[in-house]
Parts: C-alpha cells; structure tokens; sequence
C-alpha cells in the first residue's frame, strides 16, 4: 500500500492514485464507520509531504486497519458428538470437567443453530409471498403482516430476530414500526424496503437504528445477503451471552490443553494472551495514536494475528492481573468481556470500535481468590485440581510419553516404560499437583536414550525404562517421603496447606523454654497464620482443665512455634488447628502421628471451622503417603463429590471440634 504514496504533494496527477487506493479500501468491505475514517485519512495523507513523521504514522494507521480481520471467520462445526469424542481423546479422566465443557457448548449450540425468526411487513400481497417464500427456503422461520398495526400485535405476543418491513404504509408506517422495535425490543435487527423515491428516508431510518434498507424492486440476491449479515450480527451478540469458562487450578493441570481441544472441535483459530504482569490498561486497549510507537492492545493484536474475529481466545493467567497508576486493566477487560460493550469494543490506537461478540473467551487462573469481583462475576468457573499418581501414570502411558517418544526421534523404537518406573519418577522426581514437571523428566529421559542411540551406548533391543534405569537417567531422587519412614514426634504436628501450585503438606513445630511468656513465629508466617497461633495458644490457656495441663504451664517460659521450609510466604486460617495440635502434642509430652494429616480453622472456643481446597490437599495428603485426614465436619457435604481413586487407602475423619481428635492425633508415649 505504501507504493500508493510515493508521489504525494510533489505529483498535481495523484488523483487516480487516491482513486485506486480509495477503491482498494472499498473492496475490502469494512464497516462503514471505519470505511468512513480509512478513507477520511487517505484524504488527510494527500495533503502531508511524505518525509514527515506524521505521513508515515498515518500510512501505518491505514495499513493497520485495512488489514483487521474485519469479515473473516471461520464456520463453526457445531456437532457436539464431534467435540466429545476430541475432548475424550485428548484429555484422560476429567470427566466432570468435559461434562461442564459439553453442556456449555450444547448451550451455544442451540442458541445457534436454532431457527432465525422474521417477520416480513408490507401490504403488497406479492412481495409478502415472495420474502416468504425466499426466506423460508433459506431456512428461517417466517411469519407475516400485512400492516404496521399487525405487525405490532405479532410483536407484542413474540420477540423475532429481524422485521423486514415496507416503509410506506398506513397507519403505522415503516418508520414509526422501526421507533417502536428499538424501543422495546432493541434486540431485533430492522431491515426497511424502500422504493426508488423514498431513498432518502430510507437513510433517515438507518440513523434512527434499522439495519439496512433494500430498494426495490426486490434483487433477491440482496435480500439475501442484507438479511444473513443482519442476523449474523445477531448471532454474535446471543453468542457470548452466556458466561465466560474460567479454568482454575494449579499449573499443569490441562487448563491451556482444554481451551485448545474446545478450539479444535468448534474448528476456530486458537490464540492465548498471559495477562501475568500486565498493569497498563494500554496493554489491552491500545496506545492512541499521537504516542511515538503507538501499538494497538494485545487483544486486537492477536486477532489481527489470527486472521480470523471468532476465534478462541485465551486469557491467560487472569488472577495475576496487575495495577497502577497507568489505569485499570482489569475493567478493560471487563468491557473486553461484557457482551453489552464488546460488539463496539474500542482500542485506543484504532479509534474505531471493533466487534468482538463473536469471539469465544477462556479465561484461566491458579486460583480464583485473586480474580476481580466483577470479572469473576462474569466466570463460570470450572476447577481442576491436580491428579493422583494413578491418574498421572495413566496420562503419562496415554498421552505424555507417545509425545516425548515422537519428539525424541524415538517413534520406531519399542521405548516402554514399566508403571514401577513411572511411580519414582512421579513420587521421587516430581512435586506438583499438575503434570508440567512429569511431562520435563519423561522427555528428559527420551532424549537421553535417543543420544545413547545415537551414540550406541545401548542396546536397541532393550529399552524398558526400570525403575532403576530412571535412577541412572535422572540422577539422585529430588523428593523424599518423610512421611513413611519418618518419626512420631512431641510437638510436631502434620498439617495440609493449599497454594497456588495445588495441596502441600506442612510440619508445625513447637519447642518451650524458659522465658519471659513470649510466643515466638518463625517459617516466614503471614498475618492471618500468626494470628492463628495466638489463638490457639490463647484456646489451650483458657482451658488447661480439660486438657489436664497446670493452668500456669506458660509462666516463665516462651514457646517457640516454627514451620519449615522457612524461606516460602506461608499465609491462611486453615493451620490453626495443627498449630494447637503441636502445642498440645508438646504441652501434654505425647507425640502427634507423622501419618496423620488435619486442616481446619480454630476458634477461640474449640470449635473447627470449615476451610477451602479439600481436594487439593487430599491429593496432597495420598501422594505425601498420609493413612489418616482430619477435614471439619462442615467440609463433610464435599466428601461424596470426591472421586473414589482420590479416598482409596485414606481413612477421613470429620471433626466440629478440636477436642474430638485429640487420641486420632496424639499417641501414648
Ligand atoms: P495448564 O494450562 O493447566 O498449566 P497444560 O494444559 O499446559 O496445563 O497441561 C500440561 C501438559 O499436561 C500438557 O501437555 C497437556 O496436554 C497435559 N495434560 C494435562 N491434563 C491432561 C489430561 N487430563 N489428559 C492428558 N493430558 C493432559
């Protein structure tokens, strides 16, 4: 297109120039707001020299926007069968997960593959029995009337996607039809028919809200294509109506892989943006123009970069949003993801609105406690929660290792890898609730059999990865279950912690000495965690009958309470009643089981309050080898929704307070 400029204000004869660009703009068919300013600055251009900065600014504008995917899209494949049977074979298990997918897919679906309603308003009998008949055969359901005043009685019984209507009639004329239908129904689209000496009105009506007008007589070609765009406007809007999917749960988990399968079986483009660090409301919505460098948002750019404006479209990492002084991008995001804004979305560098109804937006997260209030209000969100080892192994056999072979150069040869191996791989090389880290080591151990290969260190013929064969591979084992083989111990208590990288096992501990009555918290504990203490330390005092200890155990001492690993942030209400099972372990001189894990918030009184992340931590809990959990009673409705490979071997115990678990915890020394 730069070509178009070359003469500029130094050539009187640009005229066909301006022509030839002006058509090749036209041709592409752009809304007619953004044709309006395309062509309005081409104007502008003609009247800068061309070695000015501002010259080329405009020529990139241009260049920007006659390059939007303004009218591309891809049809949607909308057999729902199709999407089961992608979603099946690439995601193992999950199957709560894909039912949600599913039904909110059979929900966009059916809004769009359901039938276009018409009505069709002119008192010409012959014209009424033609759009009919046209329309009918297109697939529309269509009804007729033959007056205005007919035509609002239909309204008043059923809302229609689009009224054709005549716009001389009497009574109630096109016109006022067209005043009525924005008024109270603003969701139906209004196309006017107009004859040769009503033009001008026509125009008229277009200002006021109605779609298009058709001119006639009646080219049925153009009826045609007037009434598809009208309603595939439509389509987009009843589109994203429906909530936005917000994936959460740790990393690795199959958050991406998900939105990338829903891409697959709808056959759209898939793109992904990470919104992890971003605080400038310009990363979303654009720079304007006057900026040296002025750069559209990242949304706009990856539809650009797309081709295509119904993709699927990731927003990645959406609970690490950030915020400053440069604005809020989170409430771009919210107009970005509101269908009452998006069909006119405006980036600050185009400054001309672009619709992004028919774009699918998948938001994910680790958790969802960091999420706005009003974006996640506009979430339907689906968890994850991290796999067991079973479950690992399986999508490690199914999934992970025919990649990793494949892309190691190994497709022909027979790598097998033994489930014992897997198992220490998973347990001794891995921690995560995800598959991020099995999917490295599985890899990790591919290409070093495809170098010894290459290399013929090895024997072709016997390639069975053992578990000792892993050792060899992968070194030293990294992770240790201290669990197992580890030591009851006085005043240290196991307790189960959720983060954001899924459930964690933590070891309270609590030493006393002589003092001056301080309590003492080290492991780099957050407020709530520190406040936990003191109240369970303050609980135990007020109550030393019952726990038969002397009411003056702490005069003249200090007790010091630790949790290690002492460099990582630890913060929540849920460790306060391991904090007072540690105490309590120390206090009484009896040691807590190691095998015996709890999670619950305490009261002042005792009583066990209800914490968040269940799963998370049970999963936590099996992997770490733990026989016994103790959850609140009031987590107790959640137990049921658990799957049975997630409970096997873990004995749950319920409990609405403390002192119901002290012999499950504590042992006779
Ligand atoms: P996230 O986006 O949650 O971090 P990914 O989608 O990137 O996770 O998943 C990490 C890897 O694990 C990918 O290779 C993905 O295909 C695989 N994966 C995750 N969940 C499953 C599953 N249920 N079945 C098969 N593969 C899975």
């Amino acid at each position: 297109m730069k070509g178009f400029f070359k003469k500029g204000l130094e050539d009187e004869d640009d005229s066909s120039e301006i022509h030839e660009l002006r058509q090749s703009v036209l041709d592409k068919k752009m809304p007619e707001p953004v044709e309006k300013t395309v062509l309005k600055e081409i104007d502008r251009l003609f009247k800068i020299h061309p070695s000015s900065a501002e010259y080329t600014i405009g020529i990139n504008y241009i260049d920007y926007l006659t390059t939007l995917p303004w009218n591309q899209y891809t049809e949607d494949n909308l057999d729902i069968n199709h999407a089961e049977s992608i979603l099946d074979r690439a995601h193992y298990g999950l199957d709560e997960i894909k039912e949600r997918i599913l039904e909110h897919l059979a929900v966009r679906i059916m809004k769009l593959s359901a039938k276009k309603t018409i009505l069709v308003v002119d008192d010409e009998k012959m014209t009424r029995m033609n759009l009919s008949h046209v329309l009918g055969k297109d697939g529309y359901e269509v009804e007729i009337a033959e007056s205005g005043t007919k035509a609002l009685e239909k309204m008043e019984e059923t809302t229609f996607d689009l009224v054709i209507t005549d716009l001389k009639m009497d009574k109630v004329d096109g016109l006022m039809l067209l005043d009525s239908i924005k008024k109270n129904s603003p969701g139906t689209e209004v196309i006017i028919i107009t004859g040769y000496a009503t033009v001008l009105t026509a125009v008229d009506a277009i200002k006021r809200g109605s779609f298009h007008f058709i001119a006639k007589p009646l080219k049925l070609d153009e009826v045609r294509t007037t009434v598809k765009s009208a309603l595939s406007k439509k389509t987009g809007v009843m589109n994203t109506r429906s909530p936005v999917i917000c994936f959460t749960g740790p990393p690795g988990t199959g958050k991406t892989s998900l939105g990338q399968s829903i891409a697959t079986s709808l056959e759209r483009k898939f793109v992904r943006i990470s919104l992890a660090g971003i605080k400038d409301e310009a990363d979303i919505r654009g720079h304007r123009r006057s900026y040296v460098g002025a750069m559209s948002g990242r949304i706009i750019q990856e539809l650009r970069r797309a081709e295509s404006n119904n993709p699927v479209f990731m927003l990645d990492e959406i609970d690490k949003i950030g915020q400053d002084f440069k604005g809020d991008p989170a409430s771009a995001l919210l107009e970005v993801l509101d269908p009452q804004q998006n069909s006119q979305f405006i980036d600050h560098y185009m400054d001309v609105p672009f619709d992004l109804s028919k774009v699918m937006f998948i938001a994910t997260a680790n958790t969802i406690g960091r999420i706005p209030a009003p974006l996640l209000d506009r979430f339907e969100v689906i968890s994850l929660s991290g796999y067991t080892v079973e479950e690992k192994i399986n999508i490690a056999l199914r999934h992970l290792i025919p990649k990793a072979v494949e892309d190691a150069g190994l497709g022909r040869n027979p790598l097998v890898f033994s489930e014992a191996a897997l198992k220490k791989i998973i347990r001794e090389h891995t921690r995560e609730a995800g598959l991020r880290e099995l999917e490295r080591k599985i890899s990790s151990i591919c290409r070093k059999i495809t170098r010894k290969l290459v290399k013929q260190t090895m024997d072709p013929t016997d390639l069975e990865i053992t578990e000792k064969r892993v050792d060899d591979l992968l070194g030293p084992s990294q992770y240790h279950f201290e669990i197992a083989g580890a030591k009851d111990r006085i005043g240290c208590a196991t307790g189960l912690a959720w983060t954001e990288t899924g459930g964690e096992i933590i070891f309270v501990e609590a030493t006393k000495m002589m003092g001056s009555q301080q309590l003492i918290l080290t492991g780099s504990l957050g407020d709530v965690m520190k406040e936990s203490a003191q109240a369970a330390l303050s609980y135990i005092r007020s109550n030393t009958q019952i726990f038969g200890l002397a009411p003056d155990f702490f005069h003249g001492h200090d007790i010091h309470i630790h949790v290690p690993a002492g460099a990582i942030p630890k913060d929540g209400p849920s460790a306060g009643l391991t904090l007072a099972m540690a105490l309590l372990s120390l206090l009484k001189g009896k040691p807590c089981r190691r095998d015996t894990a709890m999670t619950g918030e305490l009261t002042l009184s005792g009583r066990i309050l209800p914490v968040s992340g269940i799963r998370e931590k049970l999963l936590a809990a099996k992997i770490a080898g733990i026989k016994t959990v103790i959850i609140p009673l009031k987590n107790q409705a959640e137990l049921p929704t658990l799957s049975e490979t997630l409970i096997k071997g873990i004995r749950i115990v319920t409990a609405g307070e403390l002192i119901e678990i002290m012999d499950i915890v504590l042992k006779d020394s």
